[in-house]
C-alpha cells in the first residue's frame, strides 16, 4: 500500500499554515538577499566617509541608505550633506521630501545608531524614523554617547520597527573610521570593574556633557544643604532642572548661576528654570561670560563639588572631594559668590530685594 502523496495533504496542510499561502510566497521572494543586504551596508559606509564635521570636536561620519523591498537603493545622505551638523537620517527625510519620495514601509541602512536626544526645537533622529514609517533599520554600530548606547534601538523596537545590526566585520571598521568619537564617549559607556581595570574608577570627570551632568546630579541626590549651580549656558537645563527641583522641594537652598547669551533672553531663562523656582530655587542671571559649569553642594566647602571649564578647545571637568581639594573648593565659592551678588536675583517670577535674599 502506498502513502497518500502530498496533492492529498496539500488543502489541509496550507489550513494549518504549515506551507506557506501564496501572498507570503511573494512576500518571500520580494525580501532583500544577504548578498545584496551587505551591499546596502557597504553603500552606507562609504557614504559616511563623505561625511563634513562641523566644528573640531570629534563627530562622527555617519551615512544612512534608504531602499525598497526589493533592496533597490532609493536615497543615500551623510551626516552634514546639506546643513553644518545635519544629521544623515535628518538629511535623508529631507531630501526624500524634497522629491516628493515616501519613506513608509522602507528599509534604512544606518552606519551609526540613531539619536534618541538633540537640544530643543529639533527632533531626534529616531523619532523622525517612526514618524516617517519606516519599517526596517539596520545599524552599524550602537552610539556609544551614554545618553544612547542602545536607546534608540530599543525605542525602534518597541514603535514595531524590525531592527537588524550590521555584521561583526563592519561593526569594527565603522568604529575604527569613527575611532576619535568612539574614544570620546566610550570611557564613560564602560562599566568599571574593581580588579580588572588596573587605574580603578577615574576620579577626574573629563569631556562631555553628560557626564558632568551625571556628576551634579549625582552630588545633588547623594546630598544635603545647600545646592549652588555655576550653570554656564542653558543648554543642560532641562535635565539639570530635575536635580534642582528634587532640592528645592526638599526645602534646601538652591542658587542657580546662569549666563544669558546673546541670542537668549532673561525672561525665555526664566522660563526654562520655572518648576525650579516655582519650587523656590533662586536665579542669578550675568552677561558675563564665566565659561564654567559647575555645582557644589553643602554649607561650607568641605563637602564634594564639580567644576568644568567649558573654554575652547574642549571641555574639561574635574570632580573635587574628600578633604583634598579644599582650597579650590574654597576659591569655587567665592567666585560663585562675587558674582551673584552682582547680578539681579529672581525667585519664581519675581525679582528679589537684597535684603531678603540674604546670605
Ligand atoms: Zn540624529
Amino acid at each position: 500500500m502506498s502513502a497518500p502523496g502530498l496533492s492529498h495533504h496539500l488543502p489541509r496542510l496550507i489550513r494549518r499554515g504549515s506551507i506557506a499561502c501564496a501572498k507570503s510566497i511573494h512576500w518571500a521572494v520580494a525580501m532583500i538577499t544577504d548578498v545584496r543586504k551587505l551591499e546596502l551596508m557597504r553603500e552606507a559606509i562609504e557614504e559616511a566617509k563623505k561625511s563634513k564635521s562641523e566644528d573640531d570636536r570629534p563627530r562622527p561620519f555617519v551615512g544612512a541608505v534608504m531602499c525598497d523591498d526589493e533592496g533597490n537603493t532609493i536615497l543615500k545622505a551623510h551626516r552634514g550633506e546639506i546643513d553644518d551638523g545635519g544629521h544623515a537620517e535628518y538629511t535623508l527625510f529631507k531630501k526624500a521630501a524634497d522629491a516628493g519620495i515616501s519613506s513608509a514601509g522602507k528599509t534604512l541602512f544606518v552606519t551609526l545608531e540613531p539619536c534618541t536626544r538633540r537640544n530643543p526645537g529639533k527632533t531626534p533622529c529616531a523619532v523622525r524614523i517612526a514618524m516617517n514609517g519606516v519599517k526596517r533599520v539596520y545599524i552599524g554600530t550602537i552610539d556609544p554617547n551614554p545618553s544612547i548606547i542602545g536607546r534608540s534601538e530599543l525605542f525602534l523596537v518597541n514603535k514595531g520597527i524590525e531592527v537588524e545590526r550590521f555584521p561583526y566585520s563592519l561593526l569594527r571598521e565603522l568604529m575604527d573610521l569613527n575611532q576619535r568619537f568612539f574614544d570620546e564617549y566610550t570611557p564613560y559607556s564602560l562599566p568599571v570593574v574593581e580588579g580588572l581595570d588596573q587605574d580603578g574608577p577615574a576620579s577626574a570627570i573629563e569631556g562631555n556633557r553628560e557626564t558632568l551632568l551625571q556628576t551634579s546630579l549625582d552630588l545633588i541626590a547623594y546630598s544635603k544643604g545647600p545646592v549652588s549651580i555655576f550653570s554656564g549656558g542653558s543648554s543642560w537645563t532641562r535635565e539639570l532642572q530635575v536635580g534642582l527641583l528634587f532640592a528645592a522641594l526638599q526645602k534646601r537652598k538652591v542658587r542657580i548661576l546662569c549666563e544669558v547669551s546673546e541670542n537668549e533672553n532673561k525672561e525665555e531663562l526664566k522660563l526654562r528654570f520655572s518648576a525650579a523656582l516655582g519650587a523656590g530655587a533662586s536665579l542669578v542671571i550675568t552677561s558675563n561670560k564665566l565659561g564654567i559649569r559647575g555645582t557644589y553642594v553643602g554649607e561650607n566647602p568641605s563637602a564634594a563639588s564639580m567644576l568644568s571649564i567649558e573654554r575652547a578647545p574642549t571641555l574639561h571637568g574635574m570632580k573635587l572631594s574628600g578633604p583634598y581639594e579644599q582650597g579650590l573648593r574654597s576659591a569655587m565659592k567665592s567666585y560663585f559668590d562675587s558674582e551673584w551678588d552682582q547680578g539681579e536675583v529672581h525667585v519664581g517670577s519675581e525679582p528679589e530685594s537684597r535684603g531678603a535674599r540674604g546670605r
